[in-house]
């Protein structure tokens, strides 16, 4: 089998990978619906995959994978493994997690971070915990819940003198939930690293916001915490201590996270040795060696790669396991990864060892989506778990009402 063509096509935001074989079979991959400029990125790779055996998938990723780079640079190079996998899959007719070494698991354990609620009026403790209280109670019976706070999202910026001195927030903070119009390339502007030290009075704050949604949640669900990145290493440590009676399942992204392009596995160390609450970071990092020191070092608690941006789904089942030899968690990022995204992530959870947390649950970039792919289950999620299919490849696939979606330049995506 021979790859003739790669295509990319942004449906909705969303980046949508095609590669076409000889035999007629192809294979669909995506990235983060928050990245609809990738498509040139993508199409870069193009002379590189032209006339090689799609089901030779390492062999075809060892081109391309040093090509790559950190968020948002790693996706179109995940995009594309995802892509390849699933016309192994096809082509074996094989599930993809036969592929990656079979099932450990027949469903998987998902947390919510995707399906998420504007704040009501102003935000207050009151009104965190109302926010979380509506994501309690949704249809999905999530265990686990995921709230940003402190410098993710527009939590510091929103509070008057959150830092010392002055922090220059981008006018173009803002959380895009689900507006058809909105094209702008969100994710772009929102991660500009938060200030220098915390203000005693945001510090308390952030506290009595973290306090009123655990309250919401008791020990019935577990609540992780998405805080920065920007959080200088020392009150990243003074947050993860006064929340150690509150048994929060993990602090996220404090120091370094969203679209930062290094690691400083040493900072992280600092915090985590020095605390009982869990420290996870992973999301932004590109390829299984830039997690090395993380691992070696033991500098988390919990890793939590993006399948679609860390180089595939090979490459995160690598870190998984070799963070498990260290005693480290997995929780993998994915809010944002979509429906194609989702399906992919539903066959790596599979395979992933015993310190295989939740992946995060993803949603599309608009409703629309979920009538434009077959072959996912309904409800898709049942009591925070999702059952493993079996059927070939990514086991789904579009169907003919997905054309009326595609942009007058993508016009030939499906033939
Ligand atoms: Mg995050």
């Amino acid at each position: 089998m021979k790859i003739t063509d790669l295509k990319c096509a942004i449906i909705g935001k969303t980046p949508v990978v095609r590669i076409l074989t000889d035999e007629g079979i192809s294979g669909f991959g995506q990235a983060e619906w928050a990245k609809p400029y990738l498509k040139p990125f993508v199409l870069f790779y193009k002379p590189q995959l032209l006339g090689e055996d799609p089901t030779n998938v390492e062999r075809v990723m060892r081109k391309i994978r040093r090509l790559g780079g950190f968020k948002p640079y790693g996706s179109a190079v995940s995009a594309i493994e995802v892509a390849l996998w699933d016309i192994a899959g096809k082509a074996s007719n094989l599930p993809i997690y036969k592929l990656l070494g079979g099932k450990v698991r027949d469903r998987v354990l998902v947390y919510n971070g995707g399906i998420r609620f504007p704040i009501e009026g102003k935000d207050s403790p009151e009104s965190f915990a109302e926010n979380t209280l509506k994501m309690k109670n949704l249809d999905e019976g999530f265990s686990i819940i995921k709230q940003g706070i402190a410098v993710h999202g527009e939590f510091a910026s929103n509070f008057d003198d959150y830092f010392y001195g002055d922090v220059h927030w981008d006018e173009n903070n803002s959380i895009v939930y689900e507006d058809e119009s909105d094209q702008k390339p969100w994710a772009l502007s929102q991660y500009i690293p938060g200030g220098g030290q915390i203000t005693e009075k945001g510090f308390n704050y952030t506290i009595e916001c973290i306090k009123a949604m655990k309250e919401v949640l008791g020990d019935e669900v577990g609540l992780a915490l998405d805080l920065g990145p920007g959080i200088n290493p020392s009150d990243a440590l003074k947050i993860a201590k006064a929340v150690e009676d509150l048994n929060i399942m993990w602090l996220e992204d404090m120091i370094t996270g969203d679209y930062t392009p290094y690691v400083l596995a040493d900072l992280y160390r600092d915090v985590t040795i020095n605390t009982t609450t869990p420290i996870h970071t992973g999301e932004q990092i590109y390829l299984r060696h830039n997690f090395k020191d993380l691992i070696d070092k033991r500098a988390v608690n919990v890793v939590g790669p993006d399948p679609l941006d860390v180089g595939g789904l090979a490459e995160t089942k690598w870190i998984a396991e070799y963070a498990d030899m260290n005693g480290i968690s997995i929780a993998p990022h994915g809010t944002i990864d979509g429906l194609i995204g989702l399906a992919a992530h539903v066959q790596l959870a599979a395979t992933l060892p015993k310190n295989y947390i939740a992946f995060e649950y993803c949603v599309p970039c608009h409703k629309w989506w979920y009538d434009i792919i077959d072959g996912l289950p309904s409800p898709i999620v049942k009591d925070s778990y999702i059952d493993v299919w079996d059927s070939p490849g990514l086991g789904i696939s579009f169907n003919d009402g997905a054309k009326k979606y595609l942009k007058e330049e993508d016009k030939d995506f499906f033939d």
